[in-house]
């Protein structure tokens, strides 16, 4: 009976990330590229990408529930480029995102992301238009530097289920 449980919540769990954008968690096989080349891992944060994915797998919900790393993701895209088997790490990121929210488990680090976006209109924000015109690259385009870009991410978040849950910047 115990096993006939657990076999479905494993279930549920991958069914559920899938839901919620992650379609490609079951195809996981553990390999680690998509750590190797996560920009939020090479600067030192431990990042457990593949071990979160495991979790879903498995269909152990509590250790997803209480990490903070899907928050530290820069949306680079970088792992996708890397997986061999189309996981999408990225997208199971952000189903991660949601299943914690929906868990109403809301992270300092996630608090910190949002408030990032309404004010810089990006997760982590760093102006180095300075540096690109030093070395004579062309400036990025950001919706930090246009007050249009940005009065529509603030509308779009207010208009959003994030502002029920009371932590947009007032
Ligand atoms: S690269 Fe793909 S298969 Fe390898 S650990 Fe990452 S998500 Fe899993
Ligand atoms: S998209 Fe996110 S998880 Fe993927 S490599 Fe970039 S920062 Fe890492």
């Amino acid at each position: 009976m115990k096993y006939v449980v657990k076999v479905e919540r494993k279930r549920n769990l991958v069914e559920v990330i899938s839901n919620l954008g992650g379609e490609g968690v079951s195809k996981c096989i553990q390999c680690g590229s998509c750590m190797s080349v996560c920009p939020v891992t090479l600067v030192g944060f431990d990042y457990p990408n593949k071990k979160l994915f495991k979790f879903v797998q498995m269909g152990e919900e509590d250790p997803l529930l209480s990490d903070p790393s899907p928050w530290a993701c820069v949306a680079c895209g970088r792992c996708i480029e890397v997986c061999s088997q189309d996981v999408n790490p990225f997208s199971v990121y952000f189903a991660l995102r949601r299943l914690q929210v929906r868990g109403f488990r809301i992270h300092p680090l996630a608090k910190e992301a949002v408030g990032s976006i309404y004010e810089s209109g990006h997760a982590i924000f760093v102006d180095n238009s300075e540096e690109r015109e030093k070395f004579g690259l062309p400036e990025v385009s950001s919706a930090a530097k246009s007050k249009k870009d940005l009065n529509e991410i603030r509308e779009i978040l207010r208009s959003s289920d994030i502002s029920d849950l009371g932590i947009l910047p007032r």
